[in-house]
């Protein structure tokens, strides 16, 4: 009779054991849900397991995928990285148009700036009035060859000395008399009337 009792009494714990472990065992899945994924995340391990058993195609996408992902962090970092940036002419600016300026990173990003027009390099003659001709002042560029003229004194005129008869008139042919300009030596004539 003891024996029963024990052993009914052993079954009873054993069926309330049971019990817990099937409410631990219950609890367990349905509390946390993570657990549900560990499945699914052995499954990859099992697919990669598998996948390892045909070598060849697997590395190959394996190595496939590291410089693309390297390649994006590259593109980050140089989003993160300072540009310095050296200038230079690329196009030499003339007297009248501008040129380009191109500031240059070492990591290839530039951008451009205009320059400035150049100023004319004058070359100032002065040219003094003459006796037909008025002076004047002429500013030629160097660079470029374009030229200004600002006017000067008015010409000056012929400045003449007196007449001198170089050929008499007679009663049936005419004279030359002339009168030269004493400073450009421009020599006037003019014909003398017949005697009579
Ligand atoms: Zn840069
Ligand atoms: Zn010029
Ligand atoms: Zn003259």
């Amino acid at each position: 009779m003891k024996n029963d009792t024990l052993l009914v009494a052993l079954a009873f714990i054993i069926v309330i054991l049971c019990l817990l472990v099937c409410v631990v065992a219950l609890w367990q899945p349905a509390n946390p849900v993570l657990p549900t994924f560990s499945p699914s995340t052995s499954a990859p391990t099992v697919e990669q397991t598998q996948a390892s058993t045909p070598p060849v195609p697997e590395p190959t996408e394996l190595v496939s995928t590291f410089p693309t992902t390297t390649a994006t962090e590259e593109t980050t970092t140089s989003t993160v990285h300072e540009h310095t940036y050296t200038g230079k002419v690329t196009k030499a600016p003339t007297c009248t148009a501008s040129g380009v300026r191109t500031y240059t990173c070492a990591c290839g990003a530039s951008y451009q700036e205009n320059v400035e027009p150049l100023a004319h390099a004058y070359v100032i003659a002065v040219r003094n009035p003459t006796c037909t001709q008025n002076g004047c002042t002429t500013y030629t560029c160097k660079n470029c060859g374009y030229s200004e003229m600002e006017l000067g004194e008015s010409a000056l005129g012929h400045s003449f000395g007196p007449w001198s008869v170089k050929k008499a008139p007679t009663e049936t042919t005419t004279g030359i008399a002339e009168r030269q300009c004493s400073r450009c030596q421009e020599t006037e004539t003019v014909t003398l009337p017949k005697l009579g």
